[in-house]
């Protein structure tokens, strides 16, 4: 306990200071919470912005072995939104005063994908008279792709490393050029170049994963000096590669605490980002997102996909609200996230304030 309470007071952390912090349990890990949530309200205040997040399509070119929609998986229903389903659900977000949007799909890359993520996003600012703001998250792309994207409106993009070291990243991913790793981090460069609020994250509680690597990831997000994080339990899905190592995985409340763990240290390490409550904490906890914003998150990405979609756009086993309509979800978010102590900044974009200092 003493040795906790004296890290906790320290302004940075070592590899081993942080393997301890995420080994805490009971009073050493309320204490590691307790110093997480004060250090949120004192650099971003108990303000939760909203993303609505708009799952478009389910069509990917990768076969990442963790996901439930990769290529490979043939048992997957495709779907892809039409523009004017995402421009509905965008006005939807509008209209109820979200503040930004998250577009979210599977990775493809090419002329036409690129020129209808182009329209797409001049659609929305339009329907929003410019008020709505944007964040991508598609996978990698070019450098030209990310600019054109970034001069077309977008102005937050989310890619995540999914484990930052390189050997764990080909157990999760097919060992080629269409998985590259290095590929990956210049895309995360690029992101900045381009002019973006970089958000990257992990999964937490993979087959193979060690504490090791788990503090390895908060030191890569600090030294990548991240604007924007999101991060949460690694779940098995049985029709991808990694259902076969679903015997060695901790726990499922195990890699929810772990998670909670990740978020409250990130946030003392990184006390000015933004923290996304990931959604798969919802799948283990039915409050795990509201877990999460009392000890450091401070963003929240309520689904606003056009429900009979919704199924299909399975990552992992036991997605939670794939059966609501948009609006239930605002409903039940807004007394929930009351709840955690927080307030809904809405109208704002909520921008990343470490990404405003920078600048
Ligand atoms: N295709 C884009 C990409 O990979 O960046 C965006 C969509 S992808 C479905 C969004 C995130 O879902 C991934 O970054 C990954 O971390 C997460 N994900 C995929 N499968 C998961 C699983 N089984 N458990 C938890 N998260 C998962
Ligand atoms: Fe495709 Fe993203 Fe799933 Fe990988 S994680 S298979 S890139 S949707």
């Amino acid at each position: 306990m003493d040795n906790i309470t004296h890290i906790l007071k320290k302004n940075s952390f070592t590899h081993a200071e942080i393997v301890q912090l995420l080994s805490s349990e009971k009073e050493a890990r309320s204490l590691l919470f307790a110093a997480s949530a004060e250090t949120k309200e004192k650099y971003v205040g108990n303000v939760v912005y909203f993303r609505g997040l708009i799952e478009f399509s389910n069509i990917c070119s990768k076969n990442c072995y963790y996901c439930g929609i990769r290529s490979g998986n043939k048992k997957t229903n495709r779907y892809n939104l039409t523009d004017k389903e995402i421009l509905d659900a965008a006005k939807f977000a509008y209209e109820n005063n979200y503040g930004s949007v998250v577009l979210q799909g599977g990775e493809i890359e090419g002329e036409a994908f690129t020129l209808r993520i182009e329209k797409l996003l001049h659609g929305i600012k339009e329907l929003s008279d410019g008020r709505l703001g944007v964040t991508l998250s598609v996978g990698e792309q070019s450098f030209d792709v990310y600019k054109r994207w970034f001069n077309a409106g977008a102005h937050r993009y989310l890619l995540r490393i999914e484990s930052s070291n390189k050997e764990l990243y080909y157990k999760i991913h097919p060992n080629d050029s269409t998985h590259s790793f290095e590929r990956r981090m210049t895309a995360l460069r690029n992101l900045r170049e381009a002019g973006y609020q970089v958000g990257t994250g992990v999964m937490i509680g993979l087959p193979f994963q060690t504490l090791d690597h788990l503090a390895d990831d908060l030191i890569f997000m600090k030294e990548m000096d991240i604007d924007m994080c999101g991060m949460g339990p690694y779940i098995e899905h049985a029709d991808t590669p990694l259902w076969d190592f679903r015997d060695g995985l901790l726990p499922l409340e195990e890699r929810f605490n772990l998670a909670l763990k990740m978020i409250a240290i990130l946030r003392i390490m990184m006390k000015n980002i933004n923290i996304a409550s990931a959604t798969a904490l919802q799948a283990i906890d039915p409050i795990g997102r509201e877990k999460a914003l009392k000890i450091g998150a401070n963003i929240i990405m309520p689904n606003i996909t056009p429900g009979m979609y919704r199924d299909e756009y399975k990552l992992y086993e036991n997605k939670p609200c794939t059966d609501e309509e948009a609006a239930d979800c605002k409903n039940c978010l807004e007394a929930r996230i009351h709840m955690s102590g927080n307030k809904i900044g809405y109208n704002e974009w909520g921008d990343s304030a470490h990404f405003k200092e920078r600048n």
